[in-house]
């Protein structure tokens, strides 16, 4: 119902004001550009009445789909994906600073967040917010390093380092400490008899090496815990883009469900369908969608106008 993608409902609007966001679809808009909410490609409009209306279409459609948790009591009250209570969060705030209850509410609880990334601290960061009584942040793998490691992790590679992000800095503010919790696996999700969450039992994990050189979780015998929990949130990474279009428009996908599409030319393996951003690379960051969008429009313009003036 609002335009923007991630930038509107996934982003916290701590992270990201929304009125930011409103501001440039407002500009795109006045340039002539025409904005169709409440629509889904592929249900509300067929994939054939696009490519007859239209010359091209490119498709940046996100790649949200989640990554769940196959473990015992995942589907219990209380247990979400932490995009649906972000989005929901996130929707009730612009509609009605919460007023109208329609978002999962942390308040006076016991959250536990499965997964130690960008998308498990906005949770943390949001839980705060709502005044949670705890939150935890568990993560599968090590903890980084305090300094990069020179030998093993040399520039220009990415520093693999500890950061603090704002989640956590709030979280040690509020709670007295890092509520990341490193090197331990969920093992089963436990019901009160009213089938709401009541706990997270999990176990400390090391990773060991088998003979074909994988990588595997042991578990540490003795190291069990059970952690109580009212909500637990599941963000574990995404898996490619939502809903069967990319099916639906019959396009070759890469072998991570991302629309397959070389960048800098963004043409899918349909003439005159292009892809570009999380869709075309899976879930990544603003500063990749804004250069692919870009970068696309100059490619659809050579595509119609045998030629383009765009940068
Ligand atoms: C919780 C979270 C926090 C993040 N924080 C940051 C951050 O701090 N900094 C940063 O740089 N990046 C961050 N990111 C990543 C960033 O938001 C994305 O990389 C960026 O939004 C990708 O833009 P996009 O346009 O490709 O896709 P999206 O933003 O996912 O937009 C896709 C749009 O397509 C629409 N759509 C999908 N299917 C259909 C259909 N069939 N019909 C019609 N419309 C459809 C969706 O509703 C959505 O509006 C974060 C991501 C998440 C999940």
């Amino acid at each position: 119902d609002r335009i923007g993608g991630l930038l509107m409902y996934g982003i916290p609007n701590m992270k990201l004001q929304k009125e930011l966001v409103q501001r440039r679809v407002d500009i795109l808009a006045e340039e002539g550009i025409v904005f169709v909410t409440n629509t889904e490609v592929g249900k509300d409009v067929s994939v054939e009445q696009l490519e007859t209306d239209f010359d091209a279409v490119v498709l940046c459609i996100g790649a949200t789909v989640p990554r769940d948790l196959p473990v015992e009591g995942r589907e219990l009250n209380g247990v979400h994906f932490a995009m649906d209570f972000l989005k929901a969060n996130t929707k009730s705030l612009l509609d009605s600073e919460h007023k109208d209850g329609q978002y999962i509410n942390a308040q006076g609880k016991n959250v536990v967040v499965i997964g130690g990334g960008d998308t498990g601290t906005d949770c943390i960061g949001t839980s705060l917010r709502h005044q949670c009584s705890s939150a935890i942040q568990l993560e599968i793998m090590p903890r980084p390093p305090e300094k990069r490691e020179e030998n093993s992790n040399p520039w220009p590679q990415w520093p693999k380092r500890l950061l603090v992000d704002y989640g956590q800095k709030e979280a040690i503010e509020i709670q007295g400490q890092d509520p990341r919790q490193y090197l331990v696996m969920t093992k089963k999700i436990e019901s009160d008899e009213q089938g709401n969450v009541k706990a997270v039992q999990t176990v400390d994990i090391t990773w060991e090496q088998n003979d074909k050189g994988q990588m595997f979780p042991q578990e540490v015998a003795g190291s069990e815990k059970v952690l109580p929990a009212d909500i637990v949130l599941i963000a574990m990474g995404f898996m490619g883009p939502e809903g069967g279009l990319v099916e639906q428009f019959g396009l070759e996908q890469d072998n991570r469900s991302n629309i397959a599409a070389e960048y800098d030319k963004f043409a899918t393996s349909k003439e005159g369908v292009f892809a570009a951003g999380d869709g075309r690379r899976g879930q990544s960051l603003i500063v990749w969608a804004i250069d692919e969008g870009r970068r696309c429009a100059r490619e659809v313009d050579s595509y119609l106008m045998g030629k383009s003036y765009l940068p």
